[in-house]
């Protein structure tokens, strides 16, 4: 069923109720003209657009156990073509005909990013996270990718929509790159590159990621300040930067992952109502303690990744919970310099920990600094 609506032109896969509305009252349309989108307030179902005149008319369409479909109780159909085939003709059952389907203006194109899931195997299990487990997998037969496949049960649609959205918008060398997204039924999964070595944190601490010397050391510190000055200057906060949302390639090239819980600001700063679980330890205190995020705030869990980074992924303030953490951070305390961090380093990190968010300093500014100690140390002059 999958591709037979995938190829349908009938299938809008990107759209909001909104913009079906939209679309289907544009002068390219006319009365009878239909869609069917994936439904906003339910993952397994459904919804269909009809344009009655100067309105349009929405169904529901839902998915029983047996994955049949039904838009009224008791008409169970195996396919949406067999569903649509059968309102064509009994269109009186919904008082719309379907005469013809949407006809999509330039502005409104389906939607790049989907695919259908059966060009997609699934090979080895590289991780979970709390969106879902993390696959190798293959893209069409011979391209190898990272598809996320997401777990509907404890997952708020919303949520999955931003990290989406989030993706497909944010496009940078730094920046884990979105491939393909299957949203049609489930489970959703969302591909993106391949990232060989797997997480930043558990590679340093790996025997390979500990032979690592110095160079490499700064050399990713250096990629994410990039990925992060890159999302600063797009007014994205990240929320949760740590060594184990950054994805290390086969080359060593790292990138920035997991935007989860990223959000785009409205204002200079977001501050979510509702309470949700922090990793405390990487999260400046303002955010912590009163949940107000920043670009600022995701400045300081920059700081914690450089410590990770010159520790070789060791955890941050060990033997303290995350109450004596905060309570210690209050009082002034600050991480100690590890051993193989250069002094210009770790002024650097302490920078990003300074209590006032504003004296804290830009990624931009981070970015150019560590390029510089960088430089001079291949120039051997460190
Ligand atoms: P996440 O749900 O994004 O936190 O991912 C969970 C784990 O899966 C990560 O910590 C990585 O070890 C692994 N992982 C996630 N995405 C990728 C990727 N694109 N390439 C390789 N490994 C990944």
């Amino acid at each position: 069923m999958t591709i037979v609506s995938w190829i349908c032109s009938w299938f809008f896969s990107g759209i909001s109720r909104t913009q079906a509305q939209q679309l289907l009252l544009s002068p390219a349309n006319a009365p009878g003209a239909f869609l069917i989108r994936p439904s906003e307030s339910s993952i397994r179902g459904y919804s269909l657009s009809v344009r009655a005149q100067a309105k349009v008319c929405h169904y529901r369409i839902c998915m029983a156990p047996n994955g049949s479909l039904y838009l009224q109780e008791g008409r169970l159909f195996p396919s949406l073509d067999a569903l649509l085939a059968y309102y064509k003709t009994n269109w009186k059952l919904i008082q719309n005909p379907l005469l013809q389907p949407c006809i999509p203006q330039m502005a409104v194109a389906q939607d790049e990013w989907e695919r259908p899931r059966s060009e997609f195997v699934l090979r080895r299990k590289l991780g979970e996270g709390f969106f879902g487990e993390v696959w190798e997998g293959l893209w069409l037969g011979s391209i190898p990718v990272a598809v996320k496949v997401i777990k509907s049960a404890d997952m708020k649609l919303a949520d999955l929509t931003k990290e989406i959205e989030a993706l497909k918008s944010l496009r940078h060398e730094r920046l884990i790159r979105l491939h393909a997204i299957c949203s049609l039924g489930e489970p959703v999964y969302i591909v993106t590159e391949l990232m060989g070595k797997g997480n930043l944190q558990v590679y340093l601490s790996s025997s390979e990621g500990k032979a690592l010397s110095l160079p490499h050391l700064l050399g990713f510190a250096c990629q994410v300040a990039e990925g992060m000055s890159y999302l600063e200057e797009r007014r994205v906060v990240h929320r949760d930067l740590a060594a184990r949302n950054v994805l290390v390639g086969d080359d060593l090239t790292c990138k920035v992952a997991d935007f989860g819980l990223a959000r785009l600001l409205k204002d200079d700063v977001y501050s979510p109502s509702s309470g949700s679980k922090i990793p405390v330890k990487w999260t400046a205190p303002e955010a912590a303690n009163y949940r107000v995020f920043s670009q600022k705030s995701d400045v300081w869990s920059f700081g914690i990744l450089l410590y990770e980074v010159f520790t070789y992924g060791q955890c941050p303030y060990e033997g303290m919970t995350n109450h004596e953490t905060l309570q210690q951070i209050s009082r002034g305390y600050r991480l100690p310099r590890p051993a193989v961090c250069p002094a210009e380093v770790y002024v650097l990190m302490v920078e990003c920990w300074k209590g006032s968010p504003e004296e804290r300093p830009t990624f931009a500014i981070l970015r150019e600094k560590l390029n510089a100690i960088n430089r001079r140390l291949h120039l051997g002059l460190t």
